[in-house]
């Protein structure tokens, strides 16, 4: 029987006062607590007499190390990292600046650039770095100051009083796969905190508790999403040039998807330009629950003009993550009693761009500056947090994503609607044929097998898991190899299916499980079992979780909900 993770219950919980906590060191975290140290050391040194601490300041990362389970493209946009460390590039891990940009409609065997880059995807200024360590060396410059940042340390519950936010429960360690208590067992602690910023990235588990209790998203759009499946290779020098950076739109996607392709070209160790990152964006409003994320990838690396790129190179590093797609529209509140939501959690990512790193930055700095005049006053309710809904909204935050604010609904309907409103949209400023496109959420897209041909029609060649040549594509799980995963084997089950039934009898009928086909990482299979009514039965290998949430966004009956694992465990992106 699957035994799911939860707090465990009836154990005295470690209290911990604080007076800021902020759950998960990515981009907006460490921002935010850097910004959040920088007003406090301004503010003691013009007031020798009120001095305010810094101790009782604490970043949660769930990660055995600052980073580890971060993953992007990357290409960063430098304007909010320069607001706050002016001199950022002396130190920063930055790869290249970007050279040369191109974009390309791919068919299957052939490509056409496009004449003009639009406005959107031009980069020069823009600097190609690894998340990962960009994340690490911000997280040092957030140790340097005197903020803890405890790693290995997943939030796992928000704590309330009524209507306020009052701290959070940190995991359980210790707990063996049917819930007991091993030799090793410590509870998780009770952070009791004035202020609790959450900065989980995207579909953050205590955001969506949040969203949840108090119907925050009521009205907003859906979220949307899309997953990015990464590969690092290292190429023969000279196919690309450090700072290159190329976009492709189309095959393998049909004109029913949404998604699209990057590949960066950077130095690598030893400065020899021979570091390509690439990756493919699968929108997850698709409609055949056959479709492969991960396979898309291998087909794209199949065509000829990417082949030849890769050709004689090597695979080093893989993984897969989430983006939130929804822009403005779809951004709930972010500011209430006792709490703000940054970065991707809030949903503040430019889709267009594909960009969101500058963004998380910037939204740490406001909630940081709003968090500090909280602590001035003494006062973190709403009245005081929701300064920060008033900062986005007057920053370059809102104008940034206000032109967006509609592209992703104008897709809804495929890839020519999309780009008749797409280029309406730019003449508009943003507005299209009307203020607000409505959306519909991802999984509704998804259709049951019976209403899509059986032979997957013009979706054909996406379906299925990929088989890989071991060479220039992979199967899921020499690809799951190289990212690094480990977990503590022992433990319950972190992907918490509510009804495991609907898997059963519903799901594996009606839509042929289509997790299988989501998850990139092999952690959802269906195994014989000749007890169930159609010889299937739900599976799980939690210790292969990537943590890029899809499940928990795609799966069309919504039954399954992230949640996270034991501290220290998942993926190591070291470099992506
Ligand atoms: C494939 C891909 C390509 C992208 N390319 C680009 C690009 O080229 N340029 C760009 O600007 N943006 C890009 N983005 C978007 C960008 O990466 C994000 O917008 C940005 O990382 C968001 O920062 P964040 O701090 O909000 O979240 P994250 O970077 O996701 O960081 C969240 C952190 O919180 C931790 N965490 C989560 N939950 C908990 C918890 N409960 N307890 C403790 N810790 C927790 C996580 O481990 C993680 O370290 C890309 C995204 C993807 C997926
Ligand atoms: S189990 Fe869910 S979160 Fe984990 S890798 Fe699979 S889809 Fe992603």
């Amino acid at each position: 029987m699957l035994i799911f993770r939860k707090p465990v219950e009836g154990v005295e919980r470690p209290q911990m006062p604080a007076d800021v906590v902020i759950v998960g060191g990515g981009p907006a975290g460490m921002a935010c607590a850097l910004r959040l140290a920088q007003l406090i050391d301004a503010h003691n040194s013009a007031h020798p007499d009120s001095q305010l601490s810094k101790e009782n300041i604490y970043v949660l990362e769930k990660a055995r190390e600052i980073g580890q389970h971060c993953l992007s493209g990357a290409l960063l946009d430098p304007r909010s990292i320069r607001e706050l460390l002016p001199d950022f590039e002396k130190d920063a891990p930055l790869d290249a600046k970007v050279t040369k940009e191109a974009v390309y409609f791919l068919t299957e065997k052939s490509k056409f650039k496009l004449p003009i880059t639009p406005p959107f995807l031009r980069d020069h200024g823009n600097y190609i770095i690894s998340l990962n360590k960009f994340v690490k060396w911000l997280g040092a410059k957030v140790e340097a100051t005197g903020i803890t940042v405890f790693t290995g340390f997943a939030g796992s519950e928000l704590l309330f009083d009524g209507d306020r936010v009052v701290g959070v429960q940190t995991d359980d360690k210790g707990v063996d796969k049917e819930g007991h208590r091993k030799s090793n067992f410590e509870p998780g602690y009770d952070l009791r905190a004035k202020v609790v910023i959450l900065a989980e990235g995207p579909r953050g588990s205590l955001t969506k508790q949040l969203i949840q209790k108090f119907d925050l998203a009521k009205n907003a759009n859906p979220q949307t999403y899309g997953v990015g499946v990464k590969e690092l290779w290292e190429v023969p020098s000279g196919r690309i040039a450090a700072g290159e950076v190329i976009y492709t739109l189309g095959w393998p996607l049909t004109t029913h998807e949404y998604g699209g392709a990057w590949i960066y070209g950077s130095p690598g160790s030893s400065s020899k330009d021979n570091v390509v990152s690439l990756g493919y964006v699968t929108g997850l409003d698709y409609a055949d629950p056959r479709l492969d994320p991960q396979r898309v990838l291998q087909d794209f690396k199949q065509h000829p003009f990417v082949a030849k790129l890769l050709e004689g190179g090597k695979m080093i590093r893989y993984g897969a993550k989430s983006m939130p797609y929804g822009g403005w529209w779809a951004i709930p509140p972010v500011a209430g009693n006792g709490w703000m939501i940054l970065g991707d959690s809030a949903g503040f990512l430019n889709s267009a761009r594909l960009k969101g790193i500058h963004l998380a930055i910037k939204s740490g700095m406001l909630a940081a500056e709003t968090a500090f005049e909280a602590l001035i006053k003494n006062d973190s309710s709403a009245a005081t947090l929701s300064a920060f809904q008033r900062k986005v909204e007057s920053s370059w935050i809102k104008e940034e994503l206000w032109k967006v604010r509609n592209l992703h609904q104008g897709f809804e309907h495929g890839m020519y609607a999309g780009m008749f409103h797409t280029a309406l949209q730019m003449i508009t400023g943003g507005r299209g044929l009307r203020n607000r496109y409505p959306a519909k959420a991802g999984y509704e897209h998804m259709r049951k097998l019976s209403d899509l041909p059986a032979d997957g029609g013009a979706e054909a060649h996406l379906l299925g898991p990929a088989k890989g040549d071991g060479k220039l594509t992979f199967d899921k799980l020499t690809d799951l190899y190289h990212s690094g995963t480990k977990h503590e084997e022992d433990q319950p089950s972190h992907l918490v299916i509510h009804d495991t039934n609907i898997c059963n009898t519903k799901c594996v009928k009606e839509f042929g499980s289509p997790c299988q086909n989501f998850c990139p990482a092999n952690v959802y299979e269906m195994v014989e079992d000749a007890t169930q009514p159609n010889g299937k039965r739900i599976s799980l290998n939690p210790s292969n979780c990537v943590h890029c949430k899809t499940c928990d966004i795609a799966d069309p009956y919504q039954i399954i909900t992230w949640v996270p694992p034991e501290g220290g465990g998942g993926p190591n992106y070291d470099g992506m």
